[in-house]
C-alpha cells in the first residue's frame, strides 16, 4: 500500500503574504468586478489590455489583476 502524501497547506510565507495582499488590495478599494464603465483593462495602468489578467503598473499596486477587475486609482488613457 502506497504511502499516503501529506495534504499541502500554506506555509508561513503564504499567510503573510496574503496579509500583505489584502492590506494593498484594501488600501486601492480593489474589487473583482467592474464600476461602471470602468475596469482594469480600460485604465492607463493596465499593462496589456487585451490580455484578460495583466500586470498593474500602478505604483502602489504592481500586481497581478484581472481584466474586469478595478481600484479607485483607475484612470483614463487619454488619446
Ligand atoms: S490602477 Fe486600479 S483600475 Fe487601474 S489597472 Fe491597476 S488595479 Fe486596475
Amino acid at each position: 500500500m502506497a504511502d499516503e502524501l501529506p495534504r499541502p497547506e500554506p506555509k508561513e510565507i503564504d499567510e503573510k503574504l496574503a496579509i500583505q495582499l489584502r492590506h494593498l488590495a484594501e488600501d486601492a478599494v480593489l474589487r473583482g468586478n467592474p464600476y461602471g464603465e470602468e475596469q482594469c483593462s480600460n485604465c492607463l495602468f493596465y499593462m496589456n489590455p487585451d490580455n484578460k489578467l495583466s500586470y498593474c503598473w500602478h505604483p502602489k499596486l504592481r500586481i497581478l489583476v484581472g481584466a474586469a477587475w478595478w481600484c479607485q486609482w483607475w484612470e483614463k488613457i487619454e488619446e
